[in-house]
């Protein structure tokens, strides 16, 4: 018997599927009114970028980078198999790419190709050692690099970045206001709410700093008010179009994490002074902290910040908190937020452990959580990321910015009924006969085109089974389309909820269905 493969979604993806798409399609339809109602673009992006701009962006030390990327080499598509031609035909061919920048000309390539020349002359002259000459050189052969490292993106700021200097954004009118939406990638361990390819819908803000203020970004702004009014304007506008989903148990947590601009004078101030203190503290309680945390404290001290482990709760509410230490321009920076907040009638939670799990943010940063969750309840996540840009090698540009969970957002407004998932049609036909199928498919078509939703069916059915069927689709008309219809014009509209029914004119059935379904 031939093999059958049962082919599934690998793990952590997923079909969605109707009538739950049009949910979906409705949280970004959303989202394009209300951010275009703030001045945003949409930008659409690639979904793979080289593997370097997430590591450089990202930071090389977080999860996301050093466990969760799909990451992979972009080789040519013209290089032979080096098991299936001759060791010497395959060394010829990679010199050449190399030569022609088909392949990447590293000293690490230089120097295999070289060590691959030395076996090949070993493979040559010494018959005796011909197998081991092999082994040598395939292994060599297989630790080229053929092409440039790239990676699905596991989040889109740095891909934004990396636009805004590509296309020289900093020219045009500041701020530039971008959103994107679509899929991300991370190899995390699926459960509900998180998924291996889920869907973020982002926003970002930027604005490069003209050269007489262009120090300002190093750490001590002197525009903390305006910086503090636009984060809150951005923070604003994520509540609304909650607000207007319908999005219940919407709770804004906001915290800083200060500026990390090393010292002048040598001494840590700001994140890297508070950093300093913590690590000390947690020094002192190491022994009772779980083991993820204790490596934390060499790795990122903060994210011990994130723990849930339900055992170092104590311990974490008793250590030094960032508050007690920011600059005097950080601490304006964040009282302002709160006052800018407040004008805005945003409600907001201050969570001193809100530290998130990406590098490249300072000051700001916010998470807004949702009702019917469980313990992934996090549906959207920002904050600012000054010098992020010029970490790209970009001008020294500011920039703020969330990145909502689509996939929780829906499974919110599903736990909670606000996102009723019923597809459904406004109309089916139920015809019976030639004449009336001609008719059917001439209504199929103004109805259409008046915009409702219509069932045709493609043969004739008896009328029982037509309605059977149009209360199985969920349809809130019948329009009935017999002899008797076509000869005197009058066609049957049956409303399926309680089979009250009526004869309506040909000429009058747009109009007559408008009313109805506005009711
Ligand atoms: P982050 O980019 O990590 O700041 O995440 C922003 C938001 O994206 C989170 O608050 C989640 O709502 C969502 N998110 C992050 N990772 C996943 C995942 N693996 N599956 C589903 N949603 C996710």
């Amino acid at each position: 018997m031939a093999n059958k493969t049962k082919f599934q979604a690998i793990k952590g993806t997923r079909d969605l599927l109707p009538p739950e798409t049009e949910l979906w399609n409705r949280v970004e339809q959303t989202a394009r009114e209300v951010f275009g109602t703030y001045g945003f673009g949409e930008i659409r992006l690639p979904i793979f970028e080289a593997t370097e701009l997430f590591a450089r962006a990202v930071g090389g030390e977080t999860d996301i980078v050093s466990k969760e990327m799909y990451t992979f080499e972009d080789k040519p598509s013209g290089l032979p198999d080096p098991s299936e031609v001759p060791p010497s035909d395959y060394t010829d061919a990679v010199k050449h790419a190399i030569k022609t920048g088909q392949i990447p000309a590293t000293v690490k390539n230089r120097n295999t190709v070289a060590v691959l020349e030395f076996q090949l002359a070993n493979l040559e002259a010494r018959p005796e050692e011909q197998e081991r000459a092999y082994l040598i050189w395939s292994h060599m052969a297989g630790g080229l690099q053929l092409g440039e490292e790239v990676s699905l993106r596991p989040e889109a700021t740095a891909s934004v970045c990396r636009a805004y200097i590509e296309h020289g954004m900093h020219a045009l009118a500041q701020p530039v206001k971008l959103y994107y939406m679509g899929p991300m990638f991370r190899r995390e361990r699926p459960q509900k709410g998180r998924y291996r390819q889920f869907y973020q819908i982002g926003a970002e803000v930027l604005e490069t700093v003209q050269p007489a203020s262009a120090k300002a970004t190093a750490g001590g702004a002197k525009d903390a008010p305006k910086d503090a009014a636009v984060d809150a304007e951005v923070i604003e506008m994520v509540m609304t179009y909650f607000a207007r989903l319908g999005l219940e148990g919407v709770q804004l947590d906001i915290n800083s994490i200060g500026h990390s601009a090393p010292a002048v004078d040598g001494k840590n101030v700001c994140r890297r002074g508070y950093v300093e203190k913590l690590k000390a503290a947690l020094e002192k309680v190491k022994d009772k902290l779980g083991a993820d945390s204790q490596r934390r404290i060499e790795t990122n001290p903060l994210r011990v910040l994130d723990s849930k482990l339900e055992s170092e709760q104590g311990i974490i509410e008793k250590l030094p908190r960032i508050g007690d230490h920011l600059c005097a321009e950080c601490a304006k920076h964040y009282a302002e937020l709160k006052r800018q907040l407040d004008l805005r009638g945003v409600a907001y939670k201050e969570n001193w452990r809100l530290v998130r799990g990406l590098d490249y943010y300072m000051r700001t940063t916010f998470e807004i959580t949702a009702r019917g969750l469980g313990s992934q309840n996090a549906v959207c996540g920002g904050g600012r990321y000054d010098g992020l840009v010029q970490l790209l090698e970009g001008p020294p540009t500011k920039g703020v910015g969330f990145a909502i969970g689509e996939d929780r957002v829906v499974l919110s407004l599903l736990e909670t009924k606000n996102g009723s998932a019923a597809q459904g049609r406004d109309v089916y036909i139920a015809w019976m006969g030639e004449e009336a199928q001609a008719t059917a498919i001439r209504a199929a078509r103004d109805l259409r085109q008046a915009g409702f939703r219509v069932e045709l069916p493609p043969v004739e059915q008896k009328f029982g089974k037509a309605l059977g069927q149009a209360d199985k689709l969920g349809a809130r008309y019948a329009l009935i389309l017999g002899e008797d219809e076509i000869s005197t014009e009058q066609w049957t509209v049956k409303r399926l909820a309680d089979s009250k029914q009526e004869k309506i004119a040909k000429a009058e059935l747009v109009e007559f269905l408008k009313r109805e379904l506005m009711k």
